[in-house]
C-alpha cells in the first residue's frame, strides 16, 4: 500500500512540521480519494513565518537590492512557473475538481503576473513636489510595507495567490501566505519555485492549515503590515474589522452574485454562451460568476431555450478528461451547500427549469447539475445569496430602467455583463451599474493590466494593475532644506 504523501510548511525556506504535529488530509473532490496530507498549522507556526518574513525583510540581501533585480527574480519566476505549468495545472485540478483545461488556461497565464510586476518594478518611484518655498526640497518615496499576509481561497488557488504576490514582491515587501486548507498543495510548490528563482529564503512562507487557526492567527499577528484577502464577505468582515482596530490596511476582494444583462438588441446566441460561461464554468465556483440572468421580455424565451438546451447537453464528469466541461465542487459541504440553496429555491417557489440534483456521476465524488432557475425575484434568498455553485436565477425584464435597478439592487458590486449592439446603451448601461469590473459583450475575462476593485460588500482596495502598487506600498515626504539661513522664527509653521 503506498503511503498518503505529507506536506509540511514552507518557512524561511524549508519544509518545517508543525508545532502542533498534526496533519489533515486534502481530498480529491472528483473520487473523494485522500491526495495528501498537509501540516495543520497555528499561532506557533504563524510566528516562526511572520519571523522569518521579517528578518528577510529586513536583510540587506533584500532590503538593498535594486528594484531592477526584484524584476529580474519575478521575470524568473514567472518562467519557472511556465516550465511547471502543466504539473501545477494537475495538481489544482485534482485538489479543488476544477477542469484540467481550465486550469491549463490559467497557468498558461500566469508567468504573465509575474512578468508584468516585473517590469512594472523599476518604474515605481515618487515625485518631486514645487512647496512655496524654492530653497525647499520636498519629494516622496514609496516604500514597502514589510511583513504582509496573504489569506487565499480553494476556487483558483495559483490565481488568486498570484494577484497579492507579484506585486507584493516587486516593491520589496516579504509575504506570508495561508492558502485555503481544501487546496495547499500547489502554493506550497510555488513557494519551492519562488526559492529556485532565487529569492531569498523567507521572502516568501506558507503555512497551510484552517482558516480558524492558521488564519486567524495571521491575520492578528503583530508584525504584519497589511493583510491581503480573497474570500467570502463574511471572513473578509471580521479581517478588516480587526486590521482597521491595528491601524493596518487590508485589500478585500469578497464575494458577489453578479447580474449578466441581456437586452433586445444583442446577438442571443453570443450572450447565451456568454450566460453559460458566466454561471457553468468552472461549476459556477468563481466570485465574477454571473449567477442573476435578466433578459429582455422580447428574447427571455429564445435565450432561456438556449441556456438550458447547453445546460443539459454540459458533460458532466473527471475534471482531469479533456472532455468533460463541468467537474465537481471542491468539497462535500460546498455540493451540500448548493443543494440546499436549490431546495430552498423550489420551497420559495422557483421552478428548476433543468438539473436540480446532485450526482457523483459514477466517480464517487460532489457534483452538482448545471441549474437553471426560473419564476424567481429580487426577494428570493437564491437571487440574493451567493451560491457559489452551477445554478442561474433567470429573470426577465421591461426596461432599461428597470433593469438597472434590479441589477443594482444588491449587496454586492463585483461585476456585471451586459450585451447589447447598441454602442450608446452599452455605456450608459456600464455607466450606471454599480459594480467595479463590466463586462460589454463577453464575460469573465482578466488580465494583469486591467485593474479590478469590489464595490459595496464585494470588497475595498484593487487589484491587478498599476494601481494596485500603492496597496502594498507606503508613501514617504521627505523635506530638504536646502538654504543655510538662519531661522527666523522658530513658532511658525513652515512651508
Ligand atoms: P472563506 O472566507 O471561507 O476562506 C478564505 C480563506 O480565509 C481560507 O484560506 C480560509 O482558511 C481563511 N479563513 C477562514 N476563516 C478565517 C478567519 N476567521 N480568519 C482568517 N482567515 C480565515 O472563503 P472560501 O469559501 O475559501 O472562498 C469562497 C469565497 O471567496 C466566495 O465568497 C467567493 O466569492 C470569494 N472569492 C472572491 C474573489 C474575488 O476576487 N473577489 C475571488 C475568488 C473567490
Amino acid at each position: 500500500m503506498s503511503e498518503t504523501k505529507r506536506h509540511h510548511h514552507f518557512i524561511g525556506g524549508e519544509h518545517v512540521a508543525p508545532s502542533s504535529g498534526e496533519y489533515f488530509p486534502s481530498i480529491n473532490p472528483a473520487t473523494r480519494g485522500v491526495l495528501y496530507e498537509a501540516a495543520r498549522g497555528g499561532a506557533e507556526d504563524i510566528d516562526r513565518a511572520v519571523r522569518a518574513a521579517r528578518a528577510a525583510f529586513e536583510d540587506p540581501a533584500w532590503r538593498d537590492l535594486s528594484q531592477t533585480k526584484r524584476g529580474h527574480l519575478l521575470r524568473r519566476l514567472g518562467d519557472l512557473i511556465g516550465e511547471n505549468a502543466e504539473e501545477l495545472a494537475r495538481m489544482e485540478s485534482s485538489d479543488n475538481g476544477k477542469l484540467l483545461r481550465e486550469m491549463r488556461g490559467q497557468l498558461a497565464g500566469l508567468p504573465e503576473y509575474y512578468y508584468y510586476y516585473a517590469g512594472l518594478a523599476d518604474k515605481i518611484q515618487g515625485s518631486t513636489i514645487p512647496t512655496s518655498d524654492r530653497r525647499v526640497l520636498n519629494y516622496t518615496t514609496r516604500e514597502p510595507l514589510g511583513v504582509v499576509g496573504a489569506i487565499t481561497p480553494w476556487n483558483s488557488p495559483l490565481t488568486l495567490t498570484t494577484s497579492k504576490l507579484a506585486p507584493a514582491l516587486s516593491v520589496g515587501n516579504t509575504v506570508v501566505i495561508k492558502p485555503s486548507e481544501y487546496t495547499s498543495a500547489t502554493v506550497l510548490r510555488l513557494a519551492e519555485l519562488v526559492l529556485e528563482a532565487g529569492f531569498p529564503p523567507g521572502a516568501v512562507n506558507v503555512v497551510t492549515g484552517f482558516g480558524a487557526e492558521a488564519g486567524q492567527a495571521l491575520a492578528d499577528h503583530r508584525d504584519i503590515a497589511k493583510i491581503s484577502f480573497t474570500g467570502s464577505t463574511a471572513t473578509g468582515a471580521r479581517i478588516a474589522a480587526n486590521t482597521a482596530s491595528r491601524f493596518i490596511g487590508s485589500t478585500l476582494e469578497l464575494g458577489g452574485k453578479s447580474p449578466n444583462i441581456v437586452f433586445e438588441d444583442a446577438n442571443v446566441a453570443n450572450a447565451a454562451m456568454g450566460v453559460v460561461a458566466g454561471i457553468f464554468a468552472a461549476a459556477g465556483q468563481t466570485c465574477i460568476a454571473g449567477s442573476r440572468v435578466f433578459a429582455h421580455r422580447s428574447v427571455y424565451d429564445e435565450l432561456l431555450e438556449r441556456v438550458t438546451e447547453r445546460a443539459r447537453t454540459i458533460k458532466i464528469g473527471d475534471p482531469l478528461d479533456e472532455a468533460t466541461e463541468l467537474g465537481p465542487l471542491a468539497f462535500e459541504d460546498q455540493r451540500d451547500k448548493v443543494a440546499g440553496y436549490v431546495d430552498l429555491g423550489r420551497s420559495e417557489g422557483a421552478k428548476v427549469l433543468t438539473g436540480g440534483n446532485a450526482t457523483d456521476a459514477g466517480l464517487g465524488g460532489f457534483f452538482y447539475e448545471p441549474t437553471v432557475l426560473v419564476d424567481v425575484d429580487n426577494d428570493m434568498r437564491v437571487v440574493r445569496e451567493e451560491i457559489f455553485g452551477p445554478v442561474a436565477a433567470i429573470m426577465p425584464f421591461e426596461t432599461e430602467e428597470e433593469v438597472l435597478r434590479l441589477a443594482n439592487d444588491t449587496e454586492y458590486g463585483l461585476a456585471a455583463g451586459v450585451w447589447t449592439s447598441n454602442l450608446s446603451r452599452a455605456h450608459r448601461v456600464a455607466d450606471r451599474l454599480e459594480a467595479g469590473t463590466i463586462w460589454i459583450n463577453t464575460y469573465r475575462a482578466m488580465s494583469p493590466m486591467s485593474p479590478r476593485q469590489g464595490f459595496k460588500n464585494s470588497g475595498v482596495g484593487i487589484e491587478h494593475g498599476t494601481e494596485t502598487i500603492k496597496e502594498y506600498t507606503r508613501l514617504k515626504s521627505v523635506w530638504v532644506n536646502t538654504s543655510e539661513d538662519p531661522v527666523a522664527d522658530p513658532f511658525v509653521l513652515r512651508s
